[in-house]
């Protein structure tokens, strides 16, 4: 399902955890970020695609290596691909396709393409390193935290900011790598937002943020209060507010299942 359009960019939703696939029309080139989920979901941003930008190269983004966001890899045959240098380097790719076809298994999904781990073309190493393609300018910065190997982006000419699984208004942090550099990350939001003239923030998962910069900026404390409250609490053994966190989220029971595991992982990293 499309939820934003515009001249140069396209915002695709899918059914499952609201998961976004952004497409940005570089004019002589397109860029398309995370495609996602389902076969059918795939095969209708693949269908426009070949409709709206036949003949233009496509490059992937991937904004970080979790499996929901490198599973239309292949559909996109000949694309050239862009992600962070930790992403390529993962020596874990086996496990993350296995969660591919444990998902498709699971849920009865033939796909009319490979699954495969992607290959990437251009890497991304210094943090702020900038891409141009054709006449595009993007930066990016590491991100990790939710996963080591996790980057932000920014379209230059268009504010465009791609901030995979950070800055959600659905999910607090998931905490898969680590708090403090999930800390780190979320600091760097500030230093994009007074650097780059942000006009659209695009989360890998629920609703985008047009002319909002304010609402970026709440985001951004809302999670930073809940990792520092939930080290606080491990720290201390005293009471983490959970319920007032779930009350700001729409799947609040949904969530509660990763809070528990956020909590394990610090109690670990805390030792
Ligand atoms: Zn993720």
């Amino acid at each position: 399902m499309i939820v934003y359009q515009d001249e140069r960019l396209v915002i695709f939703q899918s059914d499952l955890y609201q998961t976004n696939t952004t497409l940005f029309d570089g004019g002589d080139f397109i860029l398309l970020v995370d495609p996602n989920w389902t076969a059918n979901e795939v095969y209708y941003i693949k269908s426009f695609v070949k409709q709206q930008h036949a003949g233009k190269p496509v490059y992937l983004l991937f904004t970080h290596s979790d499996y929901d966001h490198i599973i239309g890899y292949r559909a996109f045959p000949g694309a050239k691909v862009i992600a962070s240098e930790r992403f390529a380097g993962r020596v874990d790719k086996d496990r993350i396709l296995r969660e591919i076809y444990t998902f498709d298994q699971q849920h009865y999904i033939s796909r009319d393409y490979p699954i495969e781990y992607p290959e990437v073309d251009i890497l991304i190493q210094q943090d702020g390193m900038q891409v141009t393609i054709k006449s595009e300018t993007f930066s990016f910065y590491h991100a990790p935290g939710h996963t080591d190997d996790g980057l932000f982006t920014i379209i230059e000419s268009a504010g465009i900011f791609i901030a995979g699984d950070y800055l959600s208004d659905l999910e607090f942090p998931f905490i898969y790598h680590d708090e403090s550099a999930y800390l780190e990350t979320l600091a760097k939001v500030d230093l994009i937002l007074q650097k780059h003239p942000i006009r659209i923030l695009v989360p890998g998962h629920g609703r985008y943020l047009k002319d909002q910069n304010a609402e970026i900026i709440k985001r951004k404390q809302r999670d930073q209060s809940y990792i520092e409250d939930l080290i606080k609490s491990v720290r201390t053994s005293e009471i983490f507010p959970l319920e007032n966190y779930l009350g700001q989220f729409l799947f609040a029971d949904g969530l509660r299942d990763q809070h528990s595991k956020n909590e394990e992982h610090i109690r670990k990293s805390i030792g």
